[in-house]
């Protein structure tokens, strides 16, 4: 699958620096599933064209189950358009390879950025549903582009028709951001093969992508729904979104952020601390039990010592966050290797468990009912074993000095139980004289004289 941008604007090479890709060089860029190379085939003052070329690798795409081409007979996932079509794969490698340009950002020469410049587009092939070549007319017209396509046939020996497959022209003069951005929305679209999974994520990046234009598209229902694929809530909402910004409501979403700020602080240094504890421990291969929506997963990457990582939790909708978290669909394949993800409860025997140096499970206990805790302790303790466990939960004592908690109340409505000190300390030393361990304590967040600090955390190991 091939895109080709050419442009004749006067010097012409100044595509190079607004692309931010040198003409003279080959580069390439990891995908998920493949890869995407850009090159020049042509560069002058009078006409330069950047080529895109999209190299999916389908066997890929079926080991990381993502082929949602072919459905319904058992060798689609291997016999299947991925490679040759352009896609939402070739969202993702445009926002990849030319992220600067996406941004409206050009550091070598600023002023080109606004630049209305000629551009013709040529994109080879192209897959549209029926109709395919009046609904492609539909989104690109409106937008002022000057539209030519030619329909391929399936074969040229046999009587078989035609296919769905185009190749397609563009023209027009515009500015770079915004053709990229059209390019960007408009390709998934067309194709409702999207391989990635839809969620939030995808709304505010169709928003992004669609400022200045997209509000007053006369197909915007459309364009949303197809980039959407039909979810109908998630259209609702962006479609509200493309409304007209209520501005209480953008007054109260910037207070509650600033209040997740000052929250996430206390977080942030939790995980921080538990990133250093599994740092100090040598642990190469790692739990993170009820991950969560991945922030320690996100940590845990980014340390070379960390060869293989798990992230286990029994929300599908967590890992699904977590998954958006850690760009889990454009992930490097090497990077994708040390990382696993799972759903899973820890209240249920689990092989997949089993074998690790060293668990974390931060700020989950409280959120089972304290009898089940029993099942965890023999999860995590007898069965799974590693070697070090590093828990977090936190201190009910400190309560008191948060301002706007009521008193007897707990810090999150799904909270089961909070426990003092003493309580925490008495369980720990429990658990680990009944499955061979040795648990010492530390103390998280500021201390207070009287209360302690807002977090408690043991450090178990196994057998020393
Ligand atoms: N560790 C993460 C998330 C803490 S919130 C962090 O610190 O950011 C608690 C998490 O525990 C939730 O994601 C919840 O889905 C998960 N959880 C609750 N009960 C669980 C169980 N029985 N097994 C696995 N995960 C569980």
């Amino acid at each position: 699958m091939l895109l080709t941008i050419t442009t004749t604007h006067k010097p012409a090479t100044d595509l190079g620096f607004l692309l931010h890709k040198h003409p003279d060089k080959f580069q390439s860029v990891d995908l998920s599933v493949g890869e995407a190379h850009i090159f020049y085939p042509e560069s002058s003052e009078d006409k330069t064209s950047v080529a895109l070329l999209l190299d999916i690798d389908p066997i890929d795409m079926v080991r990381g189950g993502k082929n949602f081409s072919g459905k319904g007979f058992s060798l689609g996932q291997y016999v299947n358009d991925r490679p040759y079509v352009a896609s939402s794969f070739m969202s993702v490698a445009l926002s990849k390879a030319f992220s600067t340009a996406m941004n409206g950002k050009c550091a070598a020469k600023p002023e080109l950025v606004n630049v209305n410049m000629p551009f013709e587009v040529k994109i080879a092939v192209l897959p549209a549903p029926k109709g395919g070549d009046i609904l492609i007319r539909r989104l690109f017209e409106p937008l002022g582009y000057k539209v030519e396509l030619k329909r391929h046939i399936l074969d040229e020996k046999f009587n078989w028709g035609e296919s769905k497959y185009f190749t397609l022209k563009l023209e027009h003069t515009i500015t770079l951001q915004e053709l990229l951005s059209h390019l960007y929305v408009l390709i998934p679209v067309l194709d409702n093969d999207k391989h990635y999974f839809i969620s939030q994520n995808e709304i505010d990046k169709l928003l992004e992508k669609g400022k200045g234009w997209l509000p007053s598209h006369p197909e915007k229902e459309l364009i949303t729904q197809r980039y959407l694929i039909y979810l109908r809530s998630l259209t609702r909402r962006a479609m509200e979104k493309l409304g007209e910004e209520d501005e209480k409501e953008t007054i109260s979403e910037e207070i509650n952020s600033e209040e997740k700020k000052k929250k996430q602080t206390l977080h942030d240094k939790r995980l921080a601390l538990v990133l250093e504890e599994l740092k100090k421990t040598g642990a190469k291969r790692v739990l993170d039990l009820g991950c969560g929506e991945g922030k320690l997963l996100k940590m845990l990457l980014k340390e070379k010592q960390f060869e293989e990582i798990v992230g286990m939790d029994v929300s599908y909708h967590e890992l699904t966050k977590a998954k958006e978290r850690l760009y889990w669909e454009e992930m490097a394949p090497r990077k994708k290797e040390r990382i696993k993800l799972f759903q899973g409860a820890l209240t249920y025997k689990d092989k997949r468990l089993e074998g690790y140096d060293a668990a974390a499970i931060v700020e989950v206990i409280e959120h089972l009912d304290e009898d089940r805790l029993i099942s965890l302790e023999r999860v995590v303790f007898e069965f799974a074993q590693p070697k070090t466990v590093i828990l977090t939960t936190p201190n009910a004592e400190f309560n008191e000095l948060f301002e706007n908690m009521e008193a007897g109340s707990m810090r999150h409505s799904d909270h089961r139980f909070e426990w003092t000190r003493k309580e925490f300390e008495t369980w720990a030393q429990r658990v680990a004289q009944r499955n061979d361990y040795k648990v010492k304590f530390l103390s998280l967040g500021e201390e207070e004289k009287k209360v302690g600090s807002p977090t408690q955390v043991g450090i178990f190991s196994y057998g020393s």
